[in-house]
């Protein structure tokens, strides 16, 4: 059985553990764990210096 997997939306590479992303990070599609990971250190460190005062 060939299951057929839809590549990560940013790096295009094989997904075996899909991420769903933000909808403010504007991906379509699902990615992979490093691009997530990726995508998230980039979204929290643009929050810091907004100086956002979210909980
Ligand atoms: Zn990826």
């Amino acid at each position: 059985m060939t299951k057929k997997e839809a590549p990560c939306a940013i790096c295009g590479q094989e997904v075996s553990f899909k991420y769903k992303p933000m909808p403010e990070w504007n991906v379509s599609g699902i990615i992979c764990g490093k691009c997530y990971s990726e995508k998230l250190v980039e979204h929290y460190i643009a929050q810091d210096r907004r100086d956002i005062t979210k909980k």
